[in-house]
């Protein structure tokens, strides 16, 4: 049996979201616009999820509208701002960790003549709520802070930015994809504005996404065509899908905080036997401020693929912050972004549990980190040169 220890990347669909997507599949073969008994069925599964996804974040079902991905959610969010709100000015605020789908569409924005300010973290990667109050102006039309930190798991202070944005009259946008399940959401009480999540992340399907857009925001639609989205996002919708999501947000909400404890005991433990059997090694992020099921730990002198090929020989399948998982050279913007020096954000490993993942297998992990790492830092020339001047001191 393998071990999954990936679930910040995708998460294993649920057998009862399967369930009810086949069933969705099987018996609901209308189209959701069609006035006939069949279309009606279909309208009328597609709201039901609705309500569900409303429901899971204190939101109305009317302020609800499904996308095909949380990157899409993402690009919707801030395109749309950016464009209904030119009149009023063009200046974008974000954090310098974002997820690719936002820091990318800001880059590109910023290539139409908008003026993004990228705010710096701290060594646990939280933006300061005083450094987004001093970076709003008169022409800034949005600010857009993550939820909780994809890579290294750390939250944000989205009820204090919330609160700053709305007195200063500035529309929030949180790609909130790694917290919705995670983390009790209610976007009334936080001020969010706009948030972006996706199935994927809590058990559900792929390639289905939901953005939440407050009553009274300006939203210009994303893909022009039919009706469907009350016409801001055309397509025949993703009928299995979108039944797929309500389910898995619905369980993923279901039981928050008995999931919180199971979790953040089961990422307590896993820290420690690491960081117990494996010398010069660290944690990134926050060490209390984190996702529950989190973990990123630094491995000085090491190539974060080398040890992941490893792991995975031994069937276990993690991720790292470095150059191949993200097809680039480039180490993690983000394990920069919170110091790390270029070498050390090449040796880091991202472990993200969900409940189904036991002691054992942490156990299991520790056991062959204690052995892998050791073996490639007597690879390592860098490791050399480290134990030759140490021993000189
Ligand atoms: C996974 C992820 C996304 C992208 O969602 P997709 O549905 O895979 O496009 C965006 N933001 C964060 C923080 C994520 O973890």
């Amino acid at each position: 049996m393998r071990i999954y220890v990936d679930n910040a990347a995708t998460t294993k669909i649920s057998d009862e979201v399967a369930k009810e997507m086949i069933s969705c599949i099987k018996e609901i073969p209308g189209n959701p616009s069609s006035i006939y008994a069949e279309g009606r069925e279909a309208k009328k599964a597609v709201e039901t999820a609705r309500e569900k996804v409303a429901k899971a974040i204190g939101a109305s079902p009317r302020e609800i509208y499904f996308t095909g991905s949380g990157t899409e959610a993402d690009n919707w969010a801030i395109r749309s701002t950016a464009k209904a709100y030119a009149d009023k000015g063009k200046h974008i605020i974000t954090t310098a960790v974002e997820h690719h789908a936002v820091l990318h569409t800001c880059q590109d924005l910023e290539k139409q003549g908008w003026e993004v300010t990228y705010l710096p973290v701290d060594k646990y990667g939280r933006v300061a709520a005083e450094d987004v109050e001093r970076a709003i102006r008169p022409d800034t039309v949005l600010v857009s802070v993550m939820f909780a930190n994809n890579e290294i798991g750390t939250i944000m202070p989205i009820r204090e930015i919330g609160a700053i944005c709305r007195e200063r009259k500035v529309i929030f946008h949180t790609d909130a994809v790694q917290a919705v399940g995670m983390i009790e959401i209610d976007v009334n009480e936080l001020n969010i504005d706009m948030l972006s999540l996706t199935a994927h992340k809590f058990h559900g399907p792929k390639g289905v996404g939901a953005l939440y857009v407050r009553q009274g925001v300006k939203l210009t639609p994303f893909i022009t065509g039919g009706a469907q989205e009350r016409g801001k996002r055309a397509a025949t919708e993703n009928v299995p899908g979108i039944v797929g999501l309500g389910k898995a947000i619905e369980l993923a909400t279901a039981d928050i905080h008995g999931k919180q404890k199971q979790l953040t005991e089961l990422r307590d433990y896993y820290i420690k036997q690491v960081l117990d059997k494996v010398p010069y090694a660290w944690l990134n992020g926050h060490p209390s401020e984190r996702l529950p099921g989190n973990t990123n730990i630094s491995f000085r002198f090491i190539e974060g693929e080398g040890m992941l090929l490893r792991l995975d020989m031994k069937g276990i399948s993690a991720s790292s912050g470095s150059a191949c998982t993200s097809g680039s050279l480039d180490p993690s913007h983000v394990l920069l972004a919170i110091g790390l020096k270029h070498e050390d954000a090449h040796g880091s490993l991202r472990v993200t549990f969900d409940t189904s993942n036991t002691k054992e297998q942490a156990d299991a992990i520790a056991d062959a980190l204690a052995e892998i790492v050791p073996l490639l830092r007597s690879m390592s020339p860098l490791y050399e040169d480290f134990v030759k001047n140490n021993k000189e001191d």
